[in-house]
Protein backbone atom coordinates (compact mmCIF):
# COMPACT_ATOMS: atom_id res chain seq x y z
CA UNK A 1 0.00 0.00 0.00
CA UNK A 2 1.20 3.49 -0.65
CA UNK A 3 0.59 6.53 1.36
CA UNK A 4 0.75 10.09 -0.14
CA UNK A 5 2.19 12.03 2.74
CA UNK A 6 2.80 15.07 1.46
CA UNK A 7 1.25 17.24 -1.58
CA UNK A 8 3.00 17.51 -4.64
CA UNK A 9 4.87 21.04 -4.68
CA UNK A 10 4.45 23.81 -6.97
CA UNK A 11 6.98 24.05 -9.23
CA UNK A 12 7.39 28.15 -10.68
CA UNK A 13 9.38 26.86 -14.24
CA UNK A 14 11.11 30.72 -15.12
CA UNK A 15 12.50 30.68 -11.52
CA UNK A 16 13.57 27.37 -11.43
CA UNK A 17 15.45 27.36 -15.08
CA UNK A 18 16.99 30.43 -13.66
CA UNK A 19 18.38 29.43 -10.71
CA UNK A 20 19.54 25.64 -12.52
CA UNK A 21 21.35 27.81 -15.77
CA UNK A 22 23.56 25.20 -17.10
CA UNK A 23 21.91 22.30 -15.18
CA UNK A 24 19.20 20.16 -16.64
CA UNK A 25 15.50 20.52 -16.17
CA UNK A 26 12.16 18.84 -16.47
CA UNK A 27 8.34 21.19 -16.52
CA UNK A 28 5.11 20.75 -18.33
CA UNK A 29 3.53 22.77 -20.47
CA UNK A 30 1.73 23.23 -23.52
CA UNK A 31 3.01 23.74 -26.78
CA UNK A 32 2.21 27.56 -27.76
CA UNK A 33 3.83 27.83 -30.61
CA UNK A 34 6.43 26.08 -33.69
CA UNK A 35 9.03 27.89 -35.34
CA UNK A 36 10.60 25.13 -37.78
CA UNK A 37 14.12 25.36 -38.92
CA UNK A 38 16.07 22.55 -41.67
CA UNK A 39 18.10 21.86 -38.97
CA UNK A 40 16.19 22.72 -35.87
CA UNK A 41 12.77 24.01 -34.23
CA UNK A 42 11.91 26.40 -31.49
CA UNK A 43 9.33 25.10 -29.26
CA UNK A 44 7.68 27.15 -27.16
CA UNK A 45 6.10 25.75 -24.24
CA UNK A 46 3.42 27.65 -22.41
CA UNK A 47 3.73 26.65 -18.94
CA UNK A 48 1.12 27.98 -15.79
CA UNK A 49 2.39 31.93 -15.88
CA UNK A 50 5.26 32.17 -18.69
CA UNK A 51 6.30 31.20 -22.13
CA UNK A 52 9.34 28.74 -22.20
CA UNK A 53 11.52 28.77 -25.62
CA UNK A 54 12.72 24.92 -26.28
CA UNK A 55 15.32 24.25 -28.79
CA UNK A 56 14.75 20.83 -30.93
CA UNK A 57 17.07 19.90 -32.44
CA UNK A 58 17.49 17.07 -34.83
CA UNK A 59 14.81 15.15 -36.49
CA UNK A 60 13.94 13.01 -33.25
CA UNK A 61 13.76 12.95 -29.50
CA UNK A 62 13.25 9.91 -28.29
CA UNK A 63 11.46 8.44 -30.13
CA UNK A 64 8.71 11.50 -30.78
CA UNK A 65 9.43 13.21 -34.46
CA UNK A 66 10.32 16.82 -34.37
CA UNK A 67 7.46 17.22 -37.17
CA UNK A 68 4.61 15.70 -34.61
CA UNK A 69 5.01 17.83 -32.27
CA UNK A 70 2.41 20.64 -32.80
CA UNK A 71 0.22 23.38 -30.89
CA UNK A 72 -2.03 22.68 -27.98
CA UNK A 73 0.02 19.65 -27.14
CA UNK A 74 0.45 18.98 -23.41
CA UNK A 75 4.46 17.71 -23.02
CA UNK A 76 6.32 17.11 -20.12
CA UNK A 77 9.59 18.06 -21.22
CA UNK A 78 13.43 17.60 -20.07
CA UNK A 79 16.86 19.88 -21.38
CA UNK A 80 19.70 21.78 -20.44
CA UNK A 81 18.93 25.29 -19.36
CA UNK A 82 20.93 28.15 -21.03
CA UNK A 83 21.11 31.68 -21.33
CA UNK A 84 19.59 33.06 -24.60
CA UNK A 85 19.36 36.59 -24.91
CA UNK A 86 16.50 36.56 -27.34
CA UNK A 87 14.33 34.54 -25.75
CA UNK A 88 11.71 35.11 -23.02
CA UNK A 89 12.98 35.47 -19.54
CA UNK A 90 17.04 35.28 -20.69
CA UNK A 91 16.91 31.61 -21.53
CA UNK A 92 16.25 28.70 -24.26
CA UNK A 93 15.66 24.84 -23.00
CA UNK A 94 17.69 22.09 -25.30
CA UNK A 95 15.63 19.42 -25.38
CA UNK A 96 16.81 16.08 -24.30
CA UNK A 97 13.28 14.39 -23.96
CA UNK A 98 9.89 14.92 -24.81
CA UNK A 99 6.75 13.09 -23.05
CA UNK A 100 2.85 13.71 -24.64
CA UNK A 101 0.92 13.86 -21.86
CA UNK A 102 -2.22 15.29 -23.83
CA UNK A 103 -3.03 15.94 -27.13
CA UNK A 104 -5.74 18.12 -29.59
CA UNK A 105 -7.83 16.48 -31.88
CA UNK A 106 -8.16 19.27 -34.03
CA UNK A 107 -6.77 22.74 -34.88
CA UNK A 108 -6.78 25.60 -32.73
CA UNK A 109 -10.05 27.61 -33.63
CA UNK A 110 -8.15 31.29 -32.87
CA UNK A 111 -4.49 31.81 -33.14
CA UNK A 112 -3.38 31.74 -29.76
CA UNK A 113 0.42 31.16 -30.49
CA UNK A 114 0.67 35.09 -31.85
CA UNK A 115 0.85 38.40 -29.61
CA UNK A 116 -2.02 39.72 -29.39
CA UNK A 117 -4.68 37.72 -31.20
CA UNK A 118 -7.32 40.61 -31.97
CA UNK A 119 -10.78 38.53 -31.57
CA UNK A 120 -13.37 40.61 -30.90
CA UNK A 121 -15.82 39.78 -28.01
CA UNK A 122 -18.09 37.82 -30.03
CA UNK A 123 -15.46 35.84 -31.21
CA UNK A 124 -13.54 35.83 -28.07
CA UNK A 125 -16.49 35.18 -25.38
CA UNK A 126 -17.85 31.70 -26.81
CA UNK A 127 -14.58 30.65 -26.85
CA UNK A 128 -13.37 31.28 -23.71
CA UNK A 129 -12.19 27.75 -22.29
CA UNK A 130 -9.54 28.00 -24.57
CA UNK A 131 -9.24 31.93 -25.62
CA UNK A 132 -8.19 32.34 -21.72
CA UNK A 133 -5.10 29.88 -22.26
CA UNK A 134 -3.45 33.27 -24.16
CA UNK A 135 -0.71 35.28 -22.45
CA UNK A 136 -2.62 38.55 -22.40
CA UNK A 137 -6.00 36.85 -21.27
CA UNK A 138 -5.34 34.40 -18.72
CA UNK A 139 -2.84 37.92 -16.70
CA UNK A 140 -5.94 39.46 -16.78
CA UNK A 141 -7.40 36.90 -14.33
CA UNK A 142 -3.98 36.77 -12.37
CA UNK A 143 -4.35 40.66 -11.84
CA UNK A 144 -8.07 39.74 -10.54
CA UNK A 145 -7.00 37.04 -8.61
CA UNK A 146 -4.25 39.39 -6.60
CA UNK A 147 -6.85 42.70 -6.04
CA UNK A 148 -9.74 40.09 -4.42
CA UNK A 149 -6.74 38.71 -2.66
CA UNK A 150 -4.96 42.09 -1.29
CA UNK A 151 -8.22 43.19 -0.70
CA UNK A 152 -8.51 40.00 1.59
CA UNK A 153 -5.76 40.27 3.20
CA UNK A 154 -6.02 43.91 3.87
CA UNK A 155 -9.01 43.37 5.40
CA UNK A 156 -7.84 40.66 7.67
CA UNK A 157 -5.19 42.89 8.65
CA UNK A 158 -7.86 44.97 9.36
CA UNK A 159 -9.87 42.67 12.30
CA UNK A 160 -12.62 41.99 9.68
CA UNK A 161 -13.88 38.73 9.58
CA UNK A 162 -14.58 36.69 6.11
CA UNK A 163 -18.08 36.13 6.07
CA UNK A 164 -20.07 34.57 3.39
CA UNK A 165 -24.26 35.15 3.23
CA UNK A 166 -27.01 33.31 1.14
CA UNK A 167 -27.69 33.98 -2.61
CA UNK A 168 -31.26 32.82 -2.54
CA UNK A 169 -33.08 35.12 -0.57
CA UNK A 170 -36.47 36.36 -0.30
CA UNK A 171 -36.30 40.17 -1.26
CA UNK A 172 -33.61 42.26 -2.84
CA UNK A 173 -32.13 45.22 -0.88
CA UNK A 174 -31.96 47.72 -3.19
CA UNK A 175 -35.08 47.17 -4.10
CA UNK A 176 -36.09 47.60 -7.96
CA UNK A 177 -37.01 44.83 -10.91
CA UNK A 178 -33.04 43.89 -11.11
CA UNK A 179 -34.08 40.72 -9.33
CA UNK A 180 -33.33 37.22 -10.82
CA UNK A 181 -36.58 34.76 -9.98
CA UNK A 182 -36.23 31.06 -8.95
CA UNK A 183 -38.50 28.95 -8.01
CA UNK A 184 -38.12 27.51 -4.58
CA UNK A 185 -39.87 24.58 -4.08
CA UNK A 186 -43.05 25.87 -5.17
CA UNK A 187 -42.46 29.59 -3.65
CA UNK A 188 -40.69 32.43 -4.98
CA UNK A 189 -37.27 33.56 -4.02
CA UNK A 190 -34.86 35.66 -5.97
CA UNK A 191 -31.16 35.79 -6.33
CA UNK A 192 -29.30 38.16 -3.85
CA UNK A 193 -28.50 41.44 -5.67
CA UNK A 194 -26.35 42.69 -2.74
CA UNK A 195 -25.40 40.79 0.72
CA UNK A 196 -26.55 44.54 2.03
CA UNK A 197 -28.48 42.76 5.04
CA UNK A 198 -26.24 39.94 5.94
CA UNK A 199 -23.73 42.22 6.21
CA UNK A 200 -25.13 44.51 8.40
CA UNK A 201 -26.34 41.64 10.68
CA UNK A 202 -23.30 40.26 10.88
CA UNK A 203 -21.27 43.41 11.51
CA UNK A 204 -23.65 44.14 14.44
CA UNK A 205 -22.36 40.27 15.96
CA UNK A 206 -18.37 40.37 14.49
CA UNK A 207 -17.78 44.03 14.36
CA UNK A 208 -15.97 44.19 11.20
CA UNK A 209 -16.98 41.86 8.17
CA UNK A 210 -16.35 41.03 4.26
CA UNK A 211 -17.33 39.20 1.54
CA UNK A 212 -15.97 38.00 -1.45
CA UNK A 213 -18.78 36.73 -3.63
CA UNK A 214 -21.18 36.90 -6.37
CA UNK A 215 -24.38 39.76 -6.95
CA UNK A 216 -27.01 39.37 -9.41
CA UNK A 217 -29.01 41.89 -11.39
CA UNK A 218 -31.57 41.51 -13.91
CA UNK A 219 -30.75 44.77 -15.18
CA UNK A 220 -31.67 45.11 -18.91
CA UNK A 221 -28.54 47.06 -19.56
CA UNK A 222 -26.48 46.05 -22.62
CA UNK A 223 -23.62 47.87 -21.37
CA UNK A 224 -19.67 48.26 -21.39
CA UNK A 225 -20.02 48.81 -17.26
CA UNK A 226 -22.62 46.24 -16.43
CA UNK A 227 -23.22 42.57 -15.96
CA UNK A 228 -25.79 40.36 -15.23
CA UNK A 229 -23.39 38.90 -12.80
CA UNK A 230 -20.38 40.25 -10.73
CA UNK A 231 -18.14 39.63 -8.44
CA UNK A 232 -18.48 42.38 -5.13
CA UNK A 233 -15.81 42.70 -2.26
CA UNK A 234 -18.02 43.78 0.67
CA UNK A 235 -17.38 45.27 3.46
CA UNK A 236 -19.41 46.50 6.96
CA UNK A 237 -17.99 48.11 9.85
CA UNK A 238 -19.70 49.12 13.49
CA UNK A 239 -18.43 51.83 15.66
CA UNK A 240 -17.84 53.85 13.65
CA UNK A 241 -18.21 58.06 13.88
CA UNK A 242 -19.26 59.10 10.37
CA UNK A 243 -18.64 57.52 6.80
CA UNK A 244 -15.44 59.05 6.48
CA UNK A 245 -14.18 56.22 8.61
CA UNK A 246 -15.40 54.15 6.11
CA UNK A 247 -13.91 56.25 2.98
CA UNK A 248 -10.60 55.83 4.80
CA UNK A 249 -10.85 51.66 5.48
CA UNK A 250 -11.74 51.90 1.54
CA UNK A 251 -8.57 54.20 0.69
CA UNK A 252 -6.55 52.14 3.32
CA UNK A 253 -7.55 49.07 1.32
CA UNK A 254 -6.86 50.15 -2.50
CA UNK A 255 -3.50 51.59 -1.20
CA UNK A 256 -2.50 48.32 -0.38
CA UNK A 257 -4.69 46.39 -3.30
CA UNK A 258 -2.01 48.55 -5.72
CA UNK A 259 1.00 47.88 -3.68
CA UNK A 260 0.17 43.96 -3.29
CA UNK A 261 -0.96 44.00 -7.49
CA UNK A 262 2.67 45.33 -8.49
CA UNK A 263 4.25 43.03 -6.28
CA UNK A 264 2.67 39.63 -7.12
CA UNK A 265 1.65 40.60 -10.36
CA UNK A 266 4.25 42.37 -12.02
CA UNK A 267 4.91 40.32 -15.32
CA UNK A 268 1.26 40.61 -16.27
CA UNK A 269 1.00 44.25 -15.29
CA UNK A 270 4.20 44.17 -18.08
CA UNK A 271 2.19 41.91 -20.62
CA UNK A 272 -0.83 44.01 -20.50
CA UNK A 273 1.07 47.27 -20.15
CA UNK A 274 -1.07 48.89 -16.79
CA UNK A 275 -0.51 51.90 -15.02
CA UNK A 276 -1.06 51.04 -11.22
CA UNK A 277 -2.46 54.54 -9.98
CA UNK A 278 -0.93 56.36 -6.90
CA UNK A 279 -2.55 56.76 -4.21
CA UNK A 280 -1.67 59.40 -1.72
CA UNK A 281 -2.21 59.86 2.19
CA UNK A 282 -6.34 60.38 1.02
CA UNK A 283 -8.37 60.22 -2.23
CA UNK A 284 -9.70 63.87 -2.62
CA UNK A 285 -13.42 64.20 -2.17
CA UNK A 286 -16.60 66.60 -3.21
CA UNK A 287 -19.74 66.87 -2.15
CA UNK A 288 -23.04 66.28 -4.76
CA UNK A 289 -23.65 69.37 -4.70
CA UNK A 290 -20.19 70.83 -5.17
CA UNK A 291 -19.53 68.17 -7.98
CA UNK A 292 -22.33 69.61 -9.99
CA UNK A 293 -21.58 73.06 -9.43
CA UNK A 294 -17.55 72.52 -10.51
CA UNK A 295 -19.35 70.95 -14.01
CA UNK A 296 -21.34 73.93 -14.40
CA UNK A 297 -18.42 76.25 -13.53
CA UNK A 298 -15.32 73.73 -15.30
CA UNK A 299 -16.84 72.76 -17.80
CA UNK A 300 -20.28 74.00 -18.41
CA UNK A 301 -22.63 71.31 -18.26
CA UNK A 302 -25.55 71.85 -16.92
CA UNK A 303 -26.70 68.56 -15.53
CA UNK A 304 -30.12 66.75 -15.98
CA UNK A 305 -29.66 64.47 -13.30
CA UNK A 306 -30.57 65.55 -9.88
CA UNK A 307 -29.90 62.47 -8.28
CA UNK A 308 -26.60 61.18 -9.49
CA UNK A 309 -23.65 60.97 -11.83
CA UNK A 310 -24.59 60.11 -15.46
CA UNK A 311 -21.36 58.38 -16.73
CA UNK A 312 -20.58 61.71 -18.99
CA UNK A 313 -20.10 63.48 -15.29
CA UNK A 314 -18.30 60.99 -13.98
CA UNK A 315 -15.61 61.34 -16.24
CA UNK A 316 -15.67 64.65 -16.42
CA UNK A 317 -15.35 64.52 -12.26
CA UNK A 318 -12.63 61.96 -12.50
CA UNK A 319 -10.70 64.42 -15.15
CA UNK A 320 -11.15 67.60 -12.68
CA UNK A 321 -9.44 65.36 -9.98
CA UNK A 322 -6.92 64.40 -12.40
CA UNK A 323 -6.15 68.02 -12.51
CA UNK A 324 -6.79 69.28 -9.53
CA UNK A 325 -5.51 66.86 -7.21
CA UNK A 326 -3.26 64.81 -9.87
CA UNK A 327 -5.49 61.73 -8.44
CA UNK A 328 -7.00 59.12 -10.28
CA UNK A 329 -9.59 58.84 -7.64
CA UNK A 330 -12.25 60.87 -6.19
CA UNK A 331 -14.80 60.23 -4.12
CA UNK A 332 -18.40 62.06 -4.38
CA UNK A 333 -19.94 62.69 -1.22
CA UNK A 334 -23.55 63.29 0.02
CA UNK A 335 -26.04 62.46 -2.27
CA UNK A 336 -29.67 62.98 -2.08
CA UNK A 337 -31.42 60.99 0.52
CA UNK A 338 -34.51 60.22 -1.98
CA UNK A 339 -32.71 57.77 -4.79
CA UNK A 340 -30.41 56.37 -2.29
CA UNK A 341 -31.43 53.25 -0.50
CA UNK A 342 -33.87 52.88 2.71
CA UNK A 343 -31.25 51.81 4.97
CA UNK A 344 -28.51 55.19 4.36
CA UNK A 345 -28.34 57.14 6.86
CA UNK A 346 -29.46 60.75 6.42
CA UNK A 347 -27.52 63.63 7.10
CA UNK A 348 -27.90 65.41 10.33
CA UNK A 349 -27.69 68.78 9.26
CA UNK A 350 -29.67 68.32 6.36
CA UNK A 351 -32.09 65.25 5.72
CA UNK A 352 -32.55 65.56 1.85
CA UNK A 353 -28.78 64.27 1.82
CA UNK A 354 -27.93 60.92 3.02
CA UNK A 355 -24.57 59.71 4.66
CA UNK A 356 -23.91 58.06 1.18
CA UNK A 357 -20.58 57.80 -1.25
CA UNK A 358 -19.33 57.15 -4.34
CA UNK A 359 -15.75 56.13 -5.44
CA UNK A 360 -14.76 57.11 -9.38
CA UNK A 361 -11.96 55.26 -10.83
CA UNK A 362 -10.62 56.55 -14.12
CA UNK A 363 -14.01 57.86 -15.21
CA UNK A 364 -16.16 55.29 -13.68
CA UNK A 365 -18.17 54.41 -10.54
CA UNK A 366 -16.50 51.73 -8.83
CA UNK A 367 -17.76 51.70 -5.08
CA UNK A 368 -21.25 52.96 -2.95
CA UNK A 369 -21.19 52.92 0.19
CA UNK A 370 -22.12 54.96 3.37
CA UNK A 371 -23.47 55.08 6.72
CA UNK A 372 -26.46 52.82 7.67
CA UNK A 373 -29.67 53.68 10.10
CA UNK A 374 -28.54 51.95 13.35
CA UNK A 375 -31.46 53.32 15.29
CA UNK A 376 -34.65 51.52 15.32
CA UNK A 377 -36.91 54.94 15.00
CA UNK A 378 -34.88 56.05 12.72
CA UNK A 379 -35.70 53.03 10.38
CA UNK A 380 -38.86 52.66 11.29
CA UNK A 381 -39.54 56.08 10.22
CA UNK A 382 -37.42 56.39 7.09
CA UNK A 383 -39.46 52.92 5.86
CA UNK A 384 -42.90 54.55 6.83
CA UNK A 385 -41.75 58.02 5.13
CA UNK A 386 -41.26 55.74 1.90
CA UNK A 387 -44.23 54.59 2.20
CA UNK A 388 -42.79 51.27 2.56
CA UNK A 389 -44.57 48.43 4.26
CA UNK A 390 -42.31 47.91 7.52
CA UNK A 391 -44.08 44.60 8.39
CA UNK A 392 -42.42 43.49 5.34
CA UNK A 393 -38.73 44.27 6.27
CA UNK A 394 -39.14 42.71 10.00
CA UNK A 395 -36.04 40.03 9.19
CA UNK A 396 -34.42 42.79 8.69
CA UNK A 397 -35.29 45.73 11.35
CA UNK A 398 -35.10 42.93 14.04
CA UNK A 399 -31.41 43.86 14.11
CA UNK A 400 -32.37 47.87 14.88
CA UNK A 401 -35.33 46.25 17.32
CA UNK A 402 -32.71 45.15 19.97
CA UNK A 403 -29.73 46.97 19.43
CA UNK A 404 -27.35 48.12 16.33
CA UNK A 405 -23.97 50.18 16.73
CA UNK A 406 -23.33 53.17 14.77
CA UNK A 407 -22.27 51.27 11.19
CA UNK A 408 -21.31 51.46 7.74
CA UNK A 409 -19.55 49.67 4.84
CA UNK A 410 -19.67 49.60 1.09
CA UNK A 411 -19.65 47.60 -2.48
CA UNK A 412 -16.82 47.30 -4.64
CA UNK A 413 -17.18 45.38 -8.18
CA UNK A 414 -14.08 43.22 -8.46
CA UNK A 415 -14.99 43.47 -12.25
CA UNK A 416 -15.18 47.24 -12.88
CA UNK A 417 -11.92 47.95 -10.37
CA UNK A 418 -9.90 45.23 -13.08
CA UNK A 419 -11.16 46.94 -15.79
CA UNK A 420 -10.43 50.46 -14.65
CA UNK A 421 -6.41 49.25 -13.27
CA UNK A 422 -5.88 47.29 -16.59
CA UNK A 423 -7.50 50.07 -19.23
CA UNK A 424 -9.88 47.25 -20.30
CA UNK A 425 -13.16 49.12 -22.41
CA UNK A 426 -15.55 46.44 -21.76
CA UNK A 427 -16.26 44.72 -18.65
CA UNK A 428 -16.80 41.58 -20.30
CA UNK A 429 -13.07 41.33 -20.93
CA UNK A 430 -12.89 41.88 -17.25
CA UNK A 431 -14.91 38.61 -16.40
CA UNK A 432 -13.61 34.91 -17.29
CA UNK A 433 -17.33 34.17 -18.08
CA UNK A 434 -18.98 37.10 -18.20
CA UNK A 435 -22.89 36.78 -17.57
CA UNK A 436 -24.72 39.22 -19.88
CA UNK A 437 -28.42 39.14 -21.29
CA UNK A 438 -26.98 36.99 -24.07
CA UNK A 439 -24.81 34.96 -22.40
CA UNK A 440 -25.28 31.69 -20.15
CA UNK A 441 -22.32 29.46 -21.94
CA UNK A 442 -19.86 28.90 -21.50
P1 LIG B 1 -24.42 51.89 -11.85
O1 LIG B 1 -24.99 53.21 -11.42
O2 LIG B 1 -23.10 52.02 -12.55
O3 LIG B 1 -25.40 51.04 -12.59
P2 LIG B 1 -25.06 51.03 -9.23
O4 LIG B 1 -24.98 52.33 -8.51
O5 LIG B 1 -26.38 50.52 -9.61
O6 LIG B 1 -24.10 51.07 -10.52
P3 LIG B 1 -24.42 49.71 -6.76
O7 LIG B 1 -25.73 49.13 -6.42
O8 LIG B 1 -24.02 50.97 -6.10
O9 LIG B 1 -24.33 49.91 -8.35
O10 LIG B 1 -23.31 48.56 -6.58
C1 LIG B 1 -22.06 48.78 -5.94
C2 LIG B 1 -20.94 48.54 -6.92
O11 LIG B 1 -21.07 47.27 -7.56
C3 LIG B 1 -20.85 49.51 -8.07
O12 LIG B 1 -20.18 50.68 -7.70
C4 LIG B 1 -20.10 48.72 -9.11
O13 LIG B 1 -18.70 48.70 -8.85
C5 LIG B 1 -20.62 47.33 -8.90
N1 LIG B 1 -21.73 47.03 -9.80
C6 LIG B 1 -23.03 47.39 -9.66
N2 LIG B 1 -23.80 46.91 -10.64
C7 LIG B 1 -22.97 46.21 -11.45
C8 LIG B 1 -23.17 45.46 -12.63
N3 LIG B 1 -24.38 45.33 -13.18
N4 LIG B 1 -22.08 44.86 -13.19
C9 LIG B 1 -20.87 44.97 -12.65
N5 LIG B 1 -20.62 45.66 -11.52
C10 LIG B 1 -21.64 46.28 -10.93
MG1 LIG C 1 -23.87 52.87 -6.96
Amino acid sequence: MEYISLPKPYVDVVAECQAHMGEQVTFSGTVHRVRSFPEFSFIVVRTDRALVQCLFQGEEIGGIRREDVRDAMVVKVTGRVHEEVRAENGFEVELSAVEILGKPYDKLPVPLGKKYMGLSLDVDLPLRPITLRHPVKRAIFRVQSAIANGFSEYMISQGFVHMTSPKIVSAGAEGGADLFKVDYFGTRAYLAQSPQFYKQYMCGIMGRVFEVGSVYRAERHNSSRHLNEYIGLDFEMAYIDSMFDVMAMETGMLKYVMEYVKKNCAPELELLKANVPEIGESIPSVTFHEAKQIMLEKFGHKSKNRFDLDPKEEKMMCEYAKEEFGSEFIFITFFPSEKRPFYAKDDENDPKLACSFDLLFRGLEITTGGQRVHDYQEQMDKLNRRGMDASLFESFTIMHKYGMPPHGGLGLGLERLTMQLLGLSNIREASNFPRDMQRLEP
